[in-house]
Order: C-alpha cells, then structure tokens, then sequence
C-alpha cells in the first residue's frame, strides 16, 4: 500500500510518502479498514518532531482520524463486515484495568492512540480494533467523517460531560481556528448556547460569524478578558474553553462568571501559567482538564450528527502525498476547521 511514513523525528523532509507493507489481521477482532480520508490534529506535529517522549518503531505512519471502508474482519468481529463505512474511535487500553472495564480507555495508562505509538491513518489501509469502528453518520462524507472524531470527542467531554453546557449559557472560546476551538463553536450554538471567540485575525473572526459565532474579540488589540466582561454586562462567562494556556490563562479565569468553569485540553502557548488561586476560590470555579473520550462518548458524538444538520469545518483538503504541505499550513496555523488528507475515492 502508499503510506506517508515519519522515518525519523524532525521537520516535514521526515514525511516520505512511499510503499509499505498492508496491515494484516492479528487478532480474531481486528479490522482493516480501507482509508479513503484522514485528518491533522496538533498532536501529528508533535509526534513527527518527538517532543512527546514517546518510543517510536521507525518507520512509522502518523494520524489519529480517519474514515474508510472495511477491508477485512477477524473471526470474531461481529459489528461491522467488510464493506461497511466507518469513522474510527482512535483510543485502545489494555483492556483490563479498571479504567478500560468501565470504557475508560483513554485515561488507561497503556492507552494506544492511532499514530502515536501504533501506526496511523495516513496511509491507504490501518488496523484497529472492531469495537472502534462506527459507522458514518449519514449526509457526510468521508473527509468530513474523518475530520470530526478527535476534536468532537474532546469537544463533547470537554463541554457535555464535564462543563455540562446548559441551554442558553454562555461560552467563551479562545483561539478560533483550531479544530477543537472550532468544534466547541459548532457544538456550543447547536446546544443553544451564546458564544464568544477570540482570535488574532479579523479573518478567522469573520469566518467564525459564519459559522455562527455571537462576538469575536481580537485578542492582539484589546485584553480579552475585559471584553468578556463589557459583552456580557460585567458578568462573566459560565464557560471557557482554553486550548491554549499560557499567559492567557489568567485572562480565562478572569472571564468566567461566578461558579463558572473552565475546561483546558491543551497548553499550546505553555503549560505552566501562574494562577491566581483567590479568583478560583472567591468565585467558586471549577477547572476541568481533559483529553479525548470514552466510546460511550463517541457514540454521542455520532448520534449528535445523525441528529443535526451539523458538518465538521473543513479547512482544506490535500493529497495524501502532499501530507507535508499539510503539516506546514498547520504549523503556520493558517487553518481555519480542519485539514484534511484525500486517501481514495
Ligand atoms: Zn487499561
């Protein structure tokens, strides 16, 4: 098959795209899944560049997201047959500790995420296991199936699970343009709720308008948090969702409302911002870290597309060849949704 394989940690000259051996079926509840389309999240550039600290088998194939068909099944696969269209749940755990029994997979501490350290999407065909195949919410296609699993499992837990968005609330979402920002956005107004954006380009404040965001503050000409309170008579917000950390982190603390919460999945401007501990105590806030979901929650997620007119942001879609183009765009965070990689029609 034609994968995109890292063959060694570094820059985008890493990403060869070349011939490598098709996944075969290992165990009797493997799958194969014929890829059609796969998508970048933040955590491919962190692994393409070995700042996770994970070991590695080089030469290995990047991608977490993905949709295709199902190639082949094991023996004792009873939920999907060869043929079946699938997006895929990215996590495993070992599958016996009391997290992976209570389908906590992900908070397993052998927990496998596609493309970390097994191999990814960004190839013509993968393995995963059965119970991480779910079928394809009708009316998308298969760029936007492989566009929505990381960040709308992240979003859902992040926003429903934890934050537990009510109706009418208001949330204050930083960095519009990433995946998970702009999940948050789209998951957020389905739910009925008011939200804020911020961003340093009036461009992704407008796109995010169109996609249905209430006020964008452009956080490089005025404190954000001070602009939450003017927008919302002083009060606060009841939520923030902050991917981003750093010297913001203040800010997002500043911005919530008494009792507010806010939920953090990522550290992208750092991880060790100060706090300011009385803010979090006098006004009663709640901080909620997570990452990814349970299957339980993915099931949601699915069933919250089967049940909405929504599709994921498509930022813009490449060759999977041209994987490499792709990791540049995002690394010079150009994008506005997700990008995504054409694997087969
Ligand atoms: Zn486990």
């Amino acid at each position: 098959m034609k994968a995109v394989r890292l063959h060694g940690h570094g820059g985008v000259d890493q990403l060869h795209y070349e011939e490598a051996d098709t996944p075969k079926i290992v165990s009797p509840t493997d799958v194969v899944v014929a890829l059609k389309a796969a998508a970048l999240n933040h955590i491919d550039l962190w692994n393409r560049k070995g700042l996770t600290g994970m070991q590695v088998e080089m030469p290995h194939i990047l991608g977490g997201d993905g949709a295709g068909v199902v190639a082949e099944v094991g023996a004792a696969v009873a939920n999907v047959k060869p043929g079946d269209a699938v997006c895929l749940y990215p996590a495993t755990g070992c599958g016996k500790c009391e997290f992976c029994l209570a389908d906590n997979d992900f908070m397993c501490i052998h927990l496998r995420v596609l493309g970390e350290r097994i191999n990814g999407t960004y190839a013509e065909y993968v393995r995963v296991p059965a119970q991480n195949c779910f079928p394809i919410p009708p009316g998308l296609s298969f760029e936007e199936a492989a566009a929505f699993p990381l960040v709308f499992i992240t979003v859902w837990r992040m926003l429903i699970t934890n934050a537990r968005l009510i109706p009418g609330e208001q949330v204050l979402v930083l960095g519009i343009g990433g995946g998970v920002a702009g999940a948050a956005l789209q998951v957020a107004k389905q739910m009925g709720a008011h939200v804020i954006v911020t961003s340093s380009t009036e461009e992704k404040l407008a796109l995010a308008k169109n996609w249905g965001a209430d006020h964008g503050i452009n956080y490089t000409k005025s404190d954000f948090a001070k602009e939450t309170r003017a927008l919302t008579k002083k009060r606060g917000v009841d939520i923030v969702v902050d991917c981003v950390g750093g010297e913001g982190w203040n800010k997002s603390l500043a911005a919530l409302a008494k009792g507010g919460r806010v939920v953090t999945c990522g550290a992208t401007a750092g991880a060790n911002p100060p706090t300011d501990l009385r803010r979090v105590f006098w006004n009663n806030l709640s901080i909620f870290g997570s990452t990814l979901g349970s299957r339980e929650e993915f099931r949601q997620v699915v069933n919250f597309f089967c049940n909405t007119n929504m599709r994921p942001i498509i930022d813009q879609v490449f060759p999977l060849k041209d994987a490499a183009a792709a990791h540049e765009r995002m690394e010079r965070a150009e994008q506005f949704g997700k990008i995504v990689l054409h694997i087969a029609d």
